[in-house]
């Protein structure tokens, strides 16, 4: 095969001489499918990039042939990036990218056979719950009883399983037609045929507003390619090679697609000869995947750990290469890690290791409340970058949801110290941000309903539900979209003067968008503009006296911006792919690229942490009910989930790693006592150097239950040991204080990326929620245990924030809001050593608890003085119990 002449040559040795042996053969690796299973920081990404420019030097193969994925926008623009200091410019032409942006763009260009437009909007979470509130106020659907949130959840569980919903229908509710008006679900009760007409309905109108959401990307793809075997033999010609980073994360309908794309089915009968040296011209395209199984966090979203366990069942003459050296953590830390994770069952043991010595021990330090835990935190951090000169943007403070990033943010502006945060409530989820996106969204895609009926009376122009109730009813009888029904608003009959005339106006306005968009003269940066003024949106928020519009109006300033730095870095700029770009953003597109000095601590979840690394990183929050997550307590998979995320975390980290635990946390407006986290038991004790080994009033009920300040097994506790007196309770406020001057709003704006003023963070309804975990126990109650829309538009998520109202049942005590530790809750009426012994306890003891009834040990873990024990009380939950406090007998 011919060599591209911008390529430049690279010799093999260049590109495998810096390898080990392992990671060498897989980069140079030659057969239909190849499966890179290794642990943590092995250097998967790494061989995958190699791999690609050795494909593209060594095996002749053409940019145009390959199709590499990553997990994440950021992580494509990383690897594209390294290609093309290794090959040249020719990198820019490859497919690198996600699932979904690959999807896009076959489904754009050749969607139409399925019946997608090319123009076709991407819905996110947000229009989303909008579509699906609009479909249960049709069906009269009691949306509390059936939130929105809980019915997506659904559809997306359906998709990502490449379940139809013709099929669904036909199981739950045959006798239901999609568009069918004046439809009541039977028997409300019966929650499965109620999900099968709201999804067929729901698609139903997806398909009208020639829309997508985001699970359709990969489903409707794969529909594509086994529905149209032009298309589907169009990209089995053109992808030759296929690489798939993270595949432990792919779910089943990304597996399909895989095997799609590469036509492995459709080679069937036709074997691919072993000694291949190209994937040639014909038959299956060759896929490469790699993947950490013990990396796999993303369950609750359909992904499928049996892609990667099955791979070499899965795909005929297939290969695993298994890498073992580590290359980026100290062993400490490994052998934390490696600790941690064997407590998962099912699970091949690994053998990772790594050259690079002891290294520091694992700093540790249990603090009395959230707030104390972050002080802490930010000093270390200020003293690491004073006393051992180690850059802010080489720290990262790691966390399980959202929700505890507010205490850490806090300390980190008291102690003046830039930090970035990744996450939280995104820019495109702002209101004025998505109204914005909706008249862009409606000027390329006039079909789509939702944001077409979004806009209408945005800003208010005085077509309320009334105006709107009579378009949808013309637009329902003609079965035409919402806007061809306002386009032919004089056909409507009894619509009042003054509705008409504001109709006429939106009309008007519409269609002069649309004219001025429709300009090549126009770009889109002109387009935001236009919009932004014409629409009146600025105006609103100019005139408002509310101090957050002002924020607002700055956000709007910035869509332009980002438009227009769109601009500079895509020849053929169009509207629509301005909109793609904002569609599939995530969180860890906010992170700093690559080499990119952010001179600033990275704050994120443990979730958008994956495949990066630090060379310092604080993991906090090392709770039970915190990290592990509360609904992961009860449930053993969900906790083997949580541990691989403890995994992925602790592994994030280079040379040194910080746990911290707080002893008190607000979750729903209360002040739960929480137990430090079983994985922290889980790490050998010998790796971790406790700074403060426990909390002020887990001392002081230690103290009253011994009777005396001589604790066992830590020996007396000096008052330097003693971190409260420095951090704890009002001195806090004294030594972190200095830079009050940088107040929240002012400061957040200089180092958050899409920085506003503070206030506007947590507006009612959006689906980050994550900045108001504590704010009270409103009616989230649900939100977070599926995680559906934790994240709304991106594919980073960051994972449900708060725990659900569940924390009853969970190992956490209530005390008294306010205490925040204090010697109250703890002096009293605390247990006293009951000289209970490990050593007498099994798994399937009977005993009994003061509180909580009759229990099964289900898990003993022997600690000496500190020994807990883990008992199922049915009913009442399962609890991890601290073995000499608990108010237990042995029946
Ligand atoms: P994760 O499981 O977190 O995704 P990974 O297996 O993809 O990790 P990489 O991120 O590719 O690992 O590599 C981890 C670190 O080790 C990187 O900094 C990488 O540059 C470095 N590394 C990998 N292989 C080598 C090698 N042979 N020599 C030197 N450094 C290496
Ligand atoms: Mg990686």
């Amino acid at each position: 095969m011919q060599q591209d002449p911008d390529l430049i040559a690279r010799s093999a040795n260049e590109l495998v001489g810096d390898l080990n042996p392992q990671q060498a053969e897989a980069v140079q690796y030659r057969g239909p499918a190849l499966l890179i299973g290794a642990g943590a920081g092995s250097g998967k990404t790494r061989v995958l990039t190699r791999r690609i420019a050795y494909i593209l030097s060594q095996f002749g193969a053409w940019p145009s042939q390959i199709l590499a994925i990553t997990f994440t926008n950021k992580a494509a623009a990383e690897m594209r990036e390294r290609l093309a200091a290794l090959i040249g410019p020719v990198a820019e032409r490859m497919w690198v990218s996600t699932f979904h942006s690959a999807c896009v763009r076959i489904l754009r260009r050749d969607g139409k056979s399925i019946g997608l437009d090319p123009g076709f909007s991407i819905y996110d979470t947000a229009d989303c719950e909008r579509l699906v509130k609009l479909i249960a106020a049709d069906l009269n659907i009691d949306v509390k009883r059936y939130t929105p949130r809980a019915i997506l959840s659904r559809i997306s569980d359906y998709k990502n399983n490449l379940e139809g919903w013709q099929d669904k229908l036909r199981e739950q509710a045959p006798d239901y037609r999609p568009g069918q008006r004046g439809y009541q679900i039977g028997n409300p009760g019966n929650a499965e045929a109620l999900y099968a007409v709201v999804y067929a309905e729901y698609q139903h109108r997806l398909a009208a507003a020639n829309a997508v959401d985001f699970d359709d990307l990969i489903g409707r793809t794969v529909e594509l390619l086994r529905r149209d075997p032009a298309v589907a033999d169009y990209y089995r010609h053109k992808f030759r090679y296929i690489l798939v980073d993270e595949y432990q994360d792919t779910n089943h309908a990304q597996y399909v697609l895989v095997r799609e794309l590469a036509g492995v089915d459709a080679a069937k009968g036709a074997p691919v000869p072993a000694d291949m040296p190209y994937a040639g011209r014909e038959g299956q395209a060759w896929i490469t995947v790699v993947g950490d199984s013990d990396q796999s966090i993303y369950a609750f979203r359909g992904a499928d750990i049996r892609n990667i366990q099955d791979f070499e069942q899965d795909f005929p003459n297939a290969k695993t290469i298994m890498l073992e050296q580590n290359y980026r953590s100290t062993q400490t830390i490994l052998d934390a890690a490696n600790a941690v994770i064997s407590n998962n069952e099912g699970r091949k043991p690994k053998k990772l290791w790594t050259a690079l010595g002891k290294g520091e021990p694992i700093v540790g330090y249990a603090a009395d409340n959230a707030q104390q835990e972050a002080a802490w935190i930010a000093g270390e951090i200020a003293r690491l970058h004073g006393e051992e000169a180690i850059a802010y943007s080489d720290m990262a403070v790691m966390y399980r949801a959202n929700a505890q990033s507010r205490s850490l943010e806090e300390a980190l502006i008291n102690a003046g110290l830039p930090y970035q945060l990744v996450g939280g409530t995104r820019f495109y989820e702002r209101r004025e941000i998505k109204d914005a996106i909706a008249y862009l969204q409606a000027i390329v895609n006039p079909a789509d309903d939702v944001n077409m009926r979004r806009i209408l009376n945005v800003p208010k122009r005085g077509l309320g539900a009334r105006a709107e109730a009579i378009v949808v009813g013309y637009a329902d009888m003609n079965a035409i979209p919402f806007y061809a029904a306002v386009e032919r608003l004089d056909s409507i009959e009894g619509v009042p003067t003054r509705t008409a005339n504001q109709l006429r106006a939106f009309r008007d306005l519409m269609d002069g968008l649309r004219k001025f968009a429709a300009d090549p003269a126009n770009r889109p940066s002109d387009i935001v503009a236009e919009v932004l003024s014409k629409s009146g949106l600025l105006d609103e928020l100019r005139k408002s006296e509310d101090p957050q519009d002002a924020s607002r109006v700055e956000n709007l300033s910035q869509l332009q911006s980002v438009a227009a730095e769109f601009e500079q870095n895509t020849p053929d700029a169009t509207l629509a792919g301005f909109l793609e770009t904002t569609a599939l953003v995530a969180d860890s597109d906010q992170l700093p690229g690559e080499g990119e000095d952010s001179g600033k601590v990275t704050l994120m979840t443990l979730h958008t942490a994956k495949g990066l690394e630090y060379p310092v990183v604080f993991l906090t929050g090392m709770e039970q009910g915190t990290f592990p997550h509360s609904r992961a307590m009860e449930d053993a998979s969900e906790l083997s989930e949580e541990r691989r995320l403890a995994y992925v975390g602790i592994t994030r980290a280079k040379r040194r790693l910080y746990v911290t635990r707080a002893a008190v946390r607000a979750q729903w407006g209360q002040a739960n006592e929480m137990m430090p986290s079983q994985f922290l038991d889980e790490i050998p004790s010998d790796l971790i150097d406790w700074k403060r080994r426990e909390a002020g009033v887990e001392r002081m009920r230690a103290n009253w239950s011994n009777g005396g300040f001589d604790d066992d097994e830590f020996g007396g506790w000096g008052d330097d040991d003693f971190g409260g007196t420095t951090y704890g309770g009002s001195t806090y406020g004294s030594s972190y204080g200095s830079s009050e001057s940088a107040s929240g709003s002012s400061y957040g704006s200089g180092t958050r990326r899409f920085g506003a003023g503070a206030g506007s963070r947590s507006r009612g309804g959006s689906a980050g929620g994550s900045r108001s975990g504590s704010a009270g126990s409103n009616g989230r109650s649900g939100y977070g245990s599926r995680s559906y829309g934790s994240s709304g538009s991106s594919y980073g998520y960051g994972s449900g924030s708060g725990s659900s109202s569940r924390s009853g049942r969970v190992t956490t005590r209530r005390v008294a809001p306010k205490t925040g530790g204090s010697a109250s809750s703890a002096a009293p009426g605390a247990p006293r050593d009951n000289g209970l012994n490990i050593a007498d306890f099994h798994v399937g003891d009977r005993i009994t608890h003061d509180m909580y009834g009759l229990g099964t040990v289900v898990d003993t873990l022997d600690k000496g003085a500190k020994s807990v024990i883990t008992v199922d009380f049915g009913s009442a939950g399962t609890k991890r119990l601290m073995l000499n406090r608990a108010p237990i007998e042995k029946l």
